[in-house]
């Protein structure tokens, strides 16, 4: 009986327990619960963190690619900028090409229709020595030029010459007297350059065609050799390259002598000693002296009876250059052509 009938205290205390049991359970399920929570937070944290990595990981690699791209667009803005250089330098180079073609066609010798003009076949005989020497380069460097002569006073100009050492050009005419030859000789044996002035010194005949230049520049050039025994290789035309009378034939003219080897000389400095009355040597010198400054001058002067205070100026010019700086050249292809500049068509 006492397995059925329990004692008071017991039937007390039995009912009590009853509430604990399904507390329990719910705090076990509770528990159970929150491990699972646990768990899933667990892996949903897992999971989340993997997907950062990999968010991360792709955030790495775009922006890997961006880097990429960047370095791409750069090196293309380079290539750009060359491709532009090139292309600047290409139509620099075909600028100078056209420049090219037009002074080659300006200066052609052949005719439109491809021919090519008789006087070529002019003189076979005329061309320039062949020149050996060396070119006259750097420093600062002054031609002085005597014109139209010989003459009388050849020999005062050479004694001056010689007195300072220095070495001239003389572009003579034609002169045959034995005076004028002995003058001439004495011009290339104290080692001056002889150049071809014109035989007749007649504008209107000797620019009446290319032909009649020819023809005079021809017959100066063996008197020239024929009484000193050099072949001279250098010239100026009478009045200067550029003048009322040669309009229509200088260019041609221009060509063809240089196709004969022949280099001209215009000035960039003048005597202006070729006047009616003769000017003082004072002035003749403060204007030989202009060209002080330039690095090559090319002095203009007359060589001729007339001219005497040229003679006289003669010294104060070259002192006046030495004083600046500059050597004294005689004229020949190793010193760059001056010549007066010409317009280009348009
Ligand atoms: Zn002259």
């Amino acid at each position: 009986m006492e397995h059925t009938i329990a004692p008071a205290g017991a039937e007390r205390t039995a009912p009590a327990r009853v509430p604990y049991r399904p507390l329990f359970f719910a705090a076990l399920l509770l528990l159970a619960a929150l491990a699972g929570l646990c768990g899933w937070l667990a892996a949903q944290r897992q999971t989340l963190l993997s997907r950062a990595g990999e968010l991360d990981r792709q955030a790495g690699r775009l922006e890997e690619r961006l880097e990429e791209q960047e370095a791409l667009a750069a090196r293309r803005e380079e290539a750009l900028a060359q491709a532009e250089d090139q292309l600047a330098q290409a139509r620099a180079e075909l600028d100078a090409a056209q420049d090219t073609i037009a002074l080659l066609e300006e200066y052609s010798l052949a005719a439109p229709d491809g021919a090519v003009p008789e006087y070529t076949a002019l003189c076979p005989d005329l061309y320039a020595p062949a020149w050996e020497g060396e070119a006259v380069t750097g420093g600062k460097v002054c031609c002085l030029t005597f014109d139209d002569g010989p003459s009388a006073n050849t020999g005062r100009v050479l004694d001056i010459l010689d007195r300072y050492g220095v070495k001239a050009t003389f572009f003579v005419v034609g002169k045959t007297g034995e005076a004028d030859q002995a003058r001439m000789r004495e011009i290339v044996n104290r080692g001056h350059a002889i150049g071809i002035h014109s035989w007749s010194h007649d504008y209107q005949k000797i620019y009446a065609s290319v032909d009649a230049f020819l023809e005079e520049f021809d017959q100066l050039y063996r008197w020239i050799y024929e009484v000193t025994g050099v072949y001279p290789s250098v010239y100026r035309f009478p009045g200067g390259s550029i003048n009322g009378y040669d309009r229509g034939v200088y260019q041609e003219i221009v060509a063809e002598m240089a196709r004969r080897g022949f280099s001209y000389y215009d000035w960039n400095a003048s005597a202006q000693d070729a006047t009616v009355r003769p000017r003082p040597a004072r002035d003749i010198a403060a204007d030989c002296l202009k060209g002080v400054g330039k690095d090559l001058v090319v002095v203009l002067a007359h060589d001729s009876a007339a001219r005497g205070t040229t003679v006289d100026a003669l010294p104060a010019v070259i002192e006046g250059y030495q004083a600046a700086g500059y050597t004294f050249s005689p004229l020949h292809p190793g010193v760059e052509q001056v010549t007066f500049g010409y317009p280009k068509p348009r």
